[in-house]
Parts: C-alpha cells; structure tokens; sequence
C-alpha cells in the first residue's frame, strides 16, 4: 500500500471482469489510496461488477454507456453530487463490429467504421468534456491504445484507425484542458488476454512474438499497466501531458 493517490476520487470505465486492463488499474489505483468508481454498461454487467467487488469497501459502481449523451449526463451529474470534485478520469473503452475484425480492412462498412469511432474514440471526449467541470483541483485523464494505431498488425483493422484517433484526440484534450491543471495521456498497452482482444484474430500470434522480440523479453502483466497507471494519475507525473506512454516491454522500439 502506498499514499499516492489518498484522498483522491478516480472513477474508472471499462471493467468487464477480473482480465480486463481497467480491472488492473482499479486494483494499483486502490492499492494507491484512491477512492474508486467504477461503471458498467446494462444490469448483466452490473451483476458481474457487483461480484467482483463484493467485500471491497469505498467503491460505487454507476451505469453509463458511452453511446448516449445522457447517460454521460447522468453519470457525472451523480459524480457531482455524491463526491463533488474528480481527481482521475481512466477511460478503458472500446468495440468494433467482429466481422470488421476478420474481414480485410478495405472490405469495412460505413457502420462498423462509424461504431467503431465512436464509442473507441469519440466517447473518450465526451466524457472528458463532461468530467473537466468535476475537477476544480485539477485532474488527471487517460485512456488505453495500442500500437496498431501508427503500424498495421494485420486483424486489428478499423480498431487500429480508431486509435490513431484516440490518440490524436488525447493530444487536443491536452491542449484544451490543460490551463485548468487537467493533464490527459495514454497508455500504449502490450497485449494482454482480455474478453475484447479475443475479437482480435491474430491476437494470439501477437501475444507470441513479443517475448521473443521485445527488450523485456516477455508480455506486460495487469500490474504493470495498473502502475504506470498510477504514475499517470498521481502527482509523480505532474509535468506530463498529451503523451502516449508505451507499457509494452519496449517492443514499439523493435525495427525486426
Ligand atoms: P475488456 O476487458 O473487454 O474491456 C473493454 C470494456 O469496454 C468493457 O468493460 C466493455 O463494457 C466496455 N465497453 C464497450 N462498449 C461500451 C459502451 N458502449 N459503453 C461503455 N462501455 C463499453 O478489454 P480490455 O482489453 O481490457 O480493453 C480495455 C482498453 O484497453 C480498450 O480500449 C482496448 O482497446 C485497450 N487495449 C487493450 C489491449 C489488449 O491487448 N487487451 C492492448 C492495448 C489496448 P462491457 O463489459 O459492458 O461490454
């Protein structure tokens, strides 16, 4: 246990169980001091949430699905008058259609490039647009990306397009936010067995080859992620925004 972020309300979205990367970070987070909210999207979600924190004290759990302008209303509204001031905002949130993650990219359909945009990408502004009035002390964002924004990993499709999109955005975000003390980053994440990499069909082969390539010389776990997580939201990391922080074992830095 350490004190880095006591007495700080961080609300984390995207747990969808105990392998999900938001799972990783609420843990450190915790660990960390923080005061914890976690949201979910239906009440099936809401049962397996329920779940996993059954026993942990300290943790709220609300509804929000990012599609809807007003459940990002309702979220923050709640947000507003339960804890009055966020500290942390972790934005862990992404989908594409299956079919747009095994046909050929060329093949996406208007739609699915659409649906994927806007809940991997655009809902990362919506709901940073929503918490900045939440964080008079200022604050901290971030959201997780991955590699296959800047190079082509071949299955990983429309999503590596919303993630350069996502990670452009982190970088206006920064721009926009920051004369509040409101720093927004990303974390460039290694691959990790998670329910949504599943969708990925050479995710396997990814997983793979990073032991073999990267100077680590192994795959990042959930706690790795969770602590530069918390390096992020915490003040260790108070003169850094717009970054894209890779916590892959180094292996963006590979040329073969
Ligand atoms: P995950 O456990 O499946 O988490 C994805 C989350 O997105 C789920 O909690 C899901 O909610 C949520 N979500 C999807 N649509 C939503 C909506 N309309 N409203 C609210 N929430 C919605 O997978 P993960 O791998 O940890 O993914 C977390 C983030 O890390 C994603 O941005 C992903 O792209 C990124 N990332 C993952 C990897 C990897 O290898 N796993 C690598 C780099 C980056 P439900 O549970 O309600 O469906």
């Amino acid at each position: 246990m350490n004190s880095l972020l006591k007495e700080r309300t961080v609300l984390v979205m995207g747990v969808r169980n105990k392998w999900s990367i938001a799972w990783g970070i609420a843990e450190q987070a915790r660990e960390s001091g923080a005061r914890l909210i976690l949201t979910y999207q239906g009440d099936r979600e809401r049962e397996a949430l329920e779940k996993l924190v059954a026993g942990m004290e300290d943790i709220r759990l609300l509804p929000c699905d990012v599609t809807s302008d007003e459940a990002i209303t309702g979220l923050f509204a709640t947000i507003g008058r339960e804890f009055g001031v966020l500290n942390g905002l972790v934005h862990a949130i992404a989908y594409a259609k299956s079919e747009d993650l095994s046909a050929p990219f060329v093949e996406t359909s208007r739609d699915g490039f659409l649906l994927a945009m806007n809940i991997s990408a655009y809902s990362y502004v919506a709901v940073a647009r929503a918490a900045a009035p939440l964080m008079t002390k200022g604050g901290s964002m971030l959201t997780l990306t991955y590699l296959g924004s800047e190079r082509v990993l071949p299955g990983y499709n429309v999503m590596g397009v919303a993630k350069a999109a996502l990670e452009a955005s982190t970088r206006y975000l920064a721009h926009d936010l920051g004369e509040r003390g409101i720093r927004v980053n990303a974390i460039s994440a290694g691959p990790v067995k998670t329910m949504s990499a599943k969708g990925v069909k050479s995710f396997s082969d990814i997983l793979g080859i990073v032991p073999e390539k990267a100077p680590l010389r192994r795959n990042v776990t959930l706690e790795d992620l969770g602590r530069s997580a918390v390096y992020l939201l915490s003040d260790l990391s108070s003169g850094t925004s717009g970054e894209i922080h890779y916590v892959d074992g180094g292996f963006n830095v590979m040329g073969i």
